[in-house]
């Protein structure tokens, strides 16, 4: 046993002596003490989805940390306001202001409008995020629903210089900015000899890091479907100038964290702070996050590669979502992690165990809790989200020679961040119907017996029943299926 026995924690609530919380702040580059501009309140704003088509596995686990970072706050004492967009208008198929809108792209390929497709993927998304028991965020703006916002920021930018127009768009001029690019450390001169991939040459810029603010219907979008008026003529909003508009409405500026995918650093993020800090001469947020990719064979999971893989392919090969939760937990948030149905598979087995050990554990949970547990853990998840451990701390918890009733209360507690429905999880097991176990006992004799058509019959008629079921050298093990519907939207 690792940790000594200890008398039991009674839970210290909100004002208790509190470790310090240490975050990675992406525009510092350092690790730093996390201190709330209001006493226990955190402002949080998360970049949130285009919806033009179905969430991939590597999407959600950007909202897994996010959610992980939302708990662990609350977990510690905070009171979390959390704040996200919805992208339905203006992300281009590039982040360089080039290529097709991809809500007119997702109506075309659907025929349908972008509207319709719009509410049908945010749909999707949000039933995706509970079946990953994300928690939706305490306020949520459409971009359509901001353009009176979006326009108040560029007309003070251009009242205080930091514009200039052609006939197709009115640009963000990078160079006005002294500190253009803190957040990347790349420097505006890298940018200009087009050293970087990303880096697009357009001769209707000034500066290769200008961006659109504002496009007007002209040329390649002459035709597009959502467009508003403006005081310089009817068009739509450039990408990032939703999240300026959006955080500041929902949140203020500054406001204390904001977070997204690494993806954002270079060009999204990197232009939301240009645009709040120019507008108003204040920063836009105190600490950055960035969540690592996930990768498939070795490369960025993305829309666009058409090879990604969704939470409705996951449930269909019958695994459960907090299977992909869990997956997802034991990989640090700032390294990158490799998908492969091994690994969630995995994943699975790991969890079902957990629920298996946790429900031969008897009595109810109090409020007490193992007390050295909870100080390692509360110092894990302070450690820069550290949820590798925290979670590898059930295992070492659940076999501990604590009382069932504190490790009970213990997980429970736990799992107010780690979000696996540990007790529920547990308490569906200890359901699980006399009949099913009998079929899954006939299963394995079949098996053991070699006669596998029969096996298989018989693990398919255990399906339909709602269970799965699964062989481990300890013998088979049976799961409810918990998410055996297809997600709305699908
Ligand atoms: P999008 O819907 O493309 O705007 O992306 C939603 C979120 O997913 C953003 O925070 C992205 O940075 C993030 N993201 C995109 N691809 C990946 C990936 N392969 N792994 C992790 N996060 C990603
Ligand atoms: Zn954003």
């Amino acid at each position: 046993m690792l940790l000594p026995l200890l008398a039991p924690l009674a839970w210290r609530g909100l004002g208790g002596p509190m470790l310090m919380l240490r975050l990675y702040n992406t525009l510092s580059k350092k690790l730093e003490d996390f201190k709330p501009l209001k006493d226990k309140h955190v402002g949080l704003y998360t970049c949130g989805p285009t919806v033009y088509n179905f969430a991939h596995i590597g999407n959600l686990r950007t909202y897994i940390f996010e959610d992980a970072l939302k708990r662990v706050l609350t977990y510690l004492g905070y009171k979390v306001t959390h704040a996200m967009n919805i992208t339905d208008v203006g992300h281009l198929t590039s982040d360089a202001d080039e290529g097709e809108d991809k809500m007119e792209l997702g109506a075309k390929r659907e025929g349908k409008s972008p509207l319709a497709i719009a509410k049908r993927y945010e749909q999707a998304f949000f039933a995706d995020l509970t079946a990953l028991n994300v928690l939706p965020p305490d306020k949520i703006l459409r971009a359509t629903d901001s353009i009176k916002e979006q326009l108040e920021i560029i007309k003070l930018l251009e009242k205080r210089g930091f514009t200039y127009q052609d006939e197709a768009a009115i640009y963000f001029d990078t160079s006005k900015l002294s500190d253009y690019g803190k957040l990347s450390g790349q420097k505006l001169s890298d940018k200009k000899t087009a050293a970087r991939a990303e880096v697009v040459v357009d001769e209707k810029k000034r500066n290769p890091t200008d961006f659109v603010l504002w496009f007007f219907l002209t040329g390649r979008y002459k035709s597009h479907v959502l467009h508003w008026p403006s005081p310089w003529g009817e068009g739509f909003p450039g990408w990032h100038i939703e999240c300026s508009a959006i955080s500041r409405k929902l949140l203020g500026q500054p406001f204390d964290i904001h977070t997204g995918g690494v993806d954002h650093i270079g060009t999204h993020h990197t232009n939301e702070i240009a645009q709040s800090e120019a507008a108003f001469g204040l920063p836009l947020a105190n600490v950055w996050m960035h969540g690592e990719f996930l990768q498939i064979q070795n490369s960025k999971m993305a829309k666009s590669a058409g090879t990604f893989i969704t939470l409705a392919d996951v449930i269909a090969k019958n695994f459960s979502p907090l299977a992909y939760r869990y997956l997802a937990l034991t990989a640090h948030y700032r390294a990158k992690l490799n998908f492969t149905w091994e690994s969630l598979a995995a994943a699975q087995n790991a969890l079902d165990e957990l629920y298996e050990k946790i429900a031969q554990l008897s009595g109810t949970p109090s409020v007490a809790m193992c007390a050295d547990y909870a100080r390692v853990f509360e110092r894990e998840i302070s450690n820069d989200l550290d949820m590798p451990r925290a979670a590898s701390l059930l295992w070492r918890l659940v076999k501990s020679d604590n009382s069932d009733k504190l490790k009970l209360s213990t997980l429970k507690r736990f799992d107010e961040v780690l979000s696996l429905n540990l007790l529920k999880g547990a308490a569906a097991i200890k359901k699980i119907p006399r009949e099913i176990k009998k079929l899954a006992h006939d299963r394995e004799m079949a098996r053991k017996k070699s006669d596998f058509a029969s096996a298989d019959a018989i693990r398919k008629e255990i399906e339909l029943a709602g269970y799965t079921v699964r062989d481990t050298t300890e013998g088979s093990v049976i799961r409810p299926l918990s998410f055996r519907k297809p997600r709305s939207g699908t």
